[in-house]
């Protein structure tokens, strides 16, 4: 990126928002592959294997929150692609910027979501 040619705002969002996208791919990845790892490892331990359940499910909580946020952003990406990206998705007023700058993937104003 050159300083005498910055991106247009859209590009700096979708850049923005891509990035988030992959981190959380890869923090997904990162769960998956330690669920099945431990699917393999797991012992004929009793003990062990009750652990290994709720170990399990923290991971699952983990992997749901990310695929969630995925789901977000793909939307936000969508939005962006139609130019509609910033405006609320449920009254269609633009969505207050620093809202935007805390979740970026975010597709309501702030009356909307608290309702
Ligand atoms: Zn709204």
């Amino acid at each position: 990126m050159s300083p005498s040619n910055p991106l247009p705002l859209t590009e700096q969002i979708r850049t923005r928002l891509l990035a988030r996208r992959a981190e959380l791919v890869q923090r997904l990845e990162r769960v998956e592959h330690d669920a099945s790892h431990r699917a393999e490892a797991i012992s004929a331990d009793f003990q062990e294997q009750a652990n290994q359940t709720s170990n399990d499910e923290v991971l699952g909580a983990i992997g749901e929150t990310a695929r969630a946020e995925i789901q977000d952003i793909d939307t936000a990406l969508e939005r962006v692609a139609a130019g509609r990206y910033g405006l609320c998705s449920r009254c269609g007023v633009p969505i207050e910027t620093a809202r935007l700058a805390v979740v970026p993937y975010t597709v309501t104003c702030s009356s909307c979501a608290t309702d």
